[in-house]
């Protein structure tokens, strides 16, 4: 059986416990590969190689590391099919969708973070008659990065390029469910030239070789992008360490629909809002609020629309929604179905996993699930589920809508749908969130500030906000 092996120094290697763990495929439930379970001492030979490089990398010229970057990034484009299929493989995600969305974003993060650093310009402020302050923006040193499973590879270098681009060296761990295209993304750095010790790739367990990175002194930062709890355990243990932190932590996302809106519009965005990558992205509008003249209306159209979505094996074109990315989650996902009619919801469709033919009989796939009848402060409706299954809730006034909105824990994203300007002013004012989408989902500009509010997370991608993250302010005064 294949292995893959950690990237470290820039050559690939094996872990030193030399020991493996199984990487499952979603959509057959059988194991395909084996993944380095690497441990502390595999962080230590990392910061080692990192240590070494960073004179290197940070001393070159911004100028030149974008060169490098953008070979990287072209390198991604160049190996295309590859990664989709391996991005589908190890996910479940639809091949389409890898191919539309995950890996032509990844693409593009190291694209535009390569040319953004050549556009940097940091502050400069003038006393007058006594002097002047300019701001020196320095790279931190060495970072972690950490992230999740439902957009590996969109993620993963969502949070690598900002670093490498702004002079630091990398220790990144993908998760351990979906490591397979952070495992090519080694072949790509040494084919771009990247100097080796830059971009160390480790794979293993959170709990082993990702607290090893948050523990590791000479780490001097971590960008993590993962689940709320995890979240808090890392705050936990870095803050006393005095690391600098970025946390994009889970969501519980709101998706207002007023009776004004652009209907077709509104239903086909809300499809996909509401069940792209099987409703595993933190983005997805989970709670839906329709006005209650249109309620009726909208329930029979979406119910209609999601109970002839194609649940199928991500290979197949016709594939709306593949498997979900493992069987826990599987698992979890369900008993919040059963969860939702304790607590008095009636599913209106879907509601059960669903299963394929052989070789996908032991997939874990899931027919996508609408649900109503909930109260909108319900387990149901406040925790996150991260699976294809929304509510909808009928709503009579802004006032009301706005207090269930902003009734979870969460505040990462919200969607509104209204034709009344001003309503959608005063609306994306008041809703406690990071990124509010009015009459669209999902539309992101990389210039644009990333990240939630409550515990939705602390700190901001994207943009300036990333390249900020990844350097150290340094003010010089000069007197005049
Ligand atoms: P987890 O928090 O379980 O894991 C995220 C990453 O952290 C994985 O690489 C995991 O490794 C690692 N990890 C786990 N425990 C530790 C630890 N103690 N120390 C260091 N690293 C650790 O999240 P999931 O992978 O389950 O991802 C789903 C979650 O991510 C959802 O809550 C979702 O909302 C959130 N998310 C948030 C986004 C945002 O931008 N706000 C975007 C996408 C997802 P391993 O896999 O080996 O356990």
């Amino acid at each position: 059986m294949e292995k893959i092996k950690n990237f470290v120094n820039g050559e690939y290697c094996d872990p030193t416990t030399g020991q493996y763990i199984d990487n499952i495929e979603p959509a057959t439930g059988k194991v395909y590969c084996l993944i380095p379970n690497s441990g502390a001492g595999d962080v230590q030979i990392a910061v080692d190689a990192a240590e070494k490089a960073f004179p290197i990398w940070s001393g070159m010229s911004s100028t030149e590391r974008s060169a490098i970057l953008i070979r990287l990034s072209e390198g991604i484009e160049a190996h295309m099919d590859e990664f989709v299929q391996a991005e589908s493989r190890d996910n479940g995600k639809p091949v389409s969708l890898a191919a539309q969305v995950d890996i032509p974003r990844a693409v593009s993060n190291f694209h535009f973070f390569a040319t953004a650093i050549v556009h940097y310009a940091s502050e400069s402020h003038q006393m007058e008659g006594l002097g002047v302050n300019y701001t020196l923006r320095k790279p931190i040193g060495i970072v972690g990065c950490i992230s999740p499973w439902n957009l590996p590879l969109y993620l993963f270098s969502w949070k690598i390029a900002p670093a490498l681009a702004a002079g630091n060296c990398v220790i990144a761990k993908p998760s351990e469910i979906t490591p397979y295209t952070a495992y090519l993304l080694g072949k790509v750095a040494q084919e771009a030239g990247l100097p080796p010790g830059v971009l160390n790739i480790l794979h293993g367990e959170g709990h082993t070789v990702g607290d090893a990175i948050v523990k590791h002194p000479k780490i001097k930062a971590i960008s993590f992008t993962g689940g709320t709890s995890t979240g808090k355990y890392i705050a936990q243990t870095a803050a006393p360490m005095f690391k600098k932190l970025s946390l994009e932590l889970g969501g519980k996302n709101p998706n207002i629909i007023f009776a004004d809106c652009d209907f077709d519009d509104m239903l086909s965005t809300t499809l996909r809002s509401s069940f792209a990558n099987q409703g595993q992205i933190c983005l997805c509008g989970s709670r839906i609020f329709i006005e209650r003249p249109l309620y009726e209306k909208f329930k029979e159209a979406f119910v209609d629309r999601v109970s002839k979505t194609v649940v199928a094996p991500p290979m197949d074109p016709k594939a709306k929604l593949g498997a979900v990315v493992s069987k826990p989650h599987m698992e979890k996902v369900l008993s919040y179905i059963e969860l939702a009619k304790e607590e008095g919801g009636t599913v209106l469709t879907g509601g059960e996993r669903v299963i394929l033919e052989e070789p996908y009989d032991e997939g874990y796939f899931l027919r996508p699930t609408v649900i109503e009848g909930l109260a909108f402060d319900c387990r149901t409706n406040q925790e996150e589920i991260f699976g294809p299954v929304v509510t909808i809730t009928p709503f009579d006034t802004e006032e009301e809508v706005l207090m269930m909105a902003n009734s979870t824990q969460y505040g990462l994203s919200a969607t509104l749908w209204t034709s009344d300007l001003k309503r959608a002013h005063r609306m994306a004012n008041e809703i406690d969130a990071g990124i509010v989408w009015v009459n669209a989902w999902l539309v992101r500009d990389l210039r644009t500030p990333f990240g939630g509010v409550k515990a939705s997370g602390v700190g901001r991608e994207g943009g300036w906000e990333a390249l900020r993250f990844f350097t150290e302010a340094k003010n010089v005064f000069i007197k005049y």
